[in-house]
């Protein structure tokens, strides 16, 4: 892979699920290595499907890419299943913040790593690293997941993936359903790790103002198309896109 070879790309992307129902048309975007790029659109857009199509976790939905192509680090994707494509280093945290209930927040932090074959020595050295970016984590390490906070528990599906060393880091909407201050929090903690460790992350969201605070890029997905990429600080000057692409789809609109 070249310097200029996108991290990932996703080049005009169909996707049908059930063999009958187009979800995606045309998506197309590139994530490059270092960046935090944010994935928007309303509810139904398109996000979800796309990350899932990125991980090949299509299949499991009766889903499937029907036309187009997805690479990471020049790999065509489709030949990887999603534990290859963990072990190659990308790994999602998907809708919903699946933890493990009954299991404590360490143990589910330990998962993470259960795939690569770590050495314990590498797994508390990177527990260490987790605990050092979600104090809140560090405290509750011995209480079982399902007793914790939403906020705590989407940092703690977060930290499970941070376990993998993934070198794209895939989030499907972490903001959904939780408290201002908590988003912030969640999004500060990325730019953080972003900046610091140099990790990319790509973003699911429909809470366009906030991922635009912390994004580099943005791609703005209607009705299962790319309609707008670029920068966010440019798209977060549109005051058009709030109206035309988060309150109502485009069709609506006109
Ligand atoms: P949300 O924020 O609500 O999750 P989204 O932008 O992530 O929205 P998707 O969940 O990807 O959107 O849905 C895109 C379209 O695909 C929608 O019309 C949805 O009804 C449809 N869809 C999603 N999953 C399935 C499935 N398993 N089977 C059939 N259709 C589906």
């Amino acid at each position: 892979m070249s310097d200029s070879t996108p991290l990932l790309s996703i080049d005009s992307v169909e996707v049908t699920y059930q063999n009958a129902i187009v979800a995606l048309h045309d998506v197309s975007l590139s994530v490059r290595a270092g960046e935090i790029h944010a994935l928007l659109g309303a509810n139904g857009a398109g996000k979800s499907t796309t990350l899932k199509a990125v991980s090949n976790l299509l299949p499991a939905q009766r889903g499937q890419v029907t036309a187009g192509r997805i690479h990471f680090e020049g790999r065509d994707v489709s030949g990887l299943n999603p534990s290859q494509l963990v072990r190659q280093g990308l790994v999602q945290v998907l809708e919903g913040r699946h933890c493990f209930p009954s299991l404590s927040i360490e143990e589910n932090l330990i998962t993470g790593a259960l795939g690569r074959g770590a050495r314990s020595s590498e797994i508390a050295a990177d527990l260490a690293r987790v605990y050092a970016i979600f104090p809140k984590l560090k405290a509750l390490r011995r209480s079982p997941a399902g007793l914790t906070s939403g906020g705590e528990q989407q940092m703690a599906v977060i930290g499970r993936a941070l376990l993998a060393r993934p070198r794209l880091l895939v989030l499907d909407e972490p903001s959904m359903g939780l408290a201002p201050l908590v988003v912030q929090d969640i999004f500060h903690q990325l730019r953080r790790l972003n900046q610091t460790e140099g990790l990319s992350i790509l973003v699911a969201e429909q809470n366009s103002a906030v991922a635009l605070q912390y994004a580099d890029r943005a791609t703005v997905l209607d009705a299962g198309s790319t309609v707008l990429s670029g920068l966010a600080s440019d798209l977060r000057q549109r005051q058009d896109i709030q109206h035309f692409y988060f309150g109502q789809s485009v069709a609506e609109a006109a």
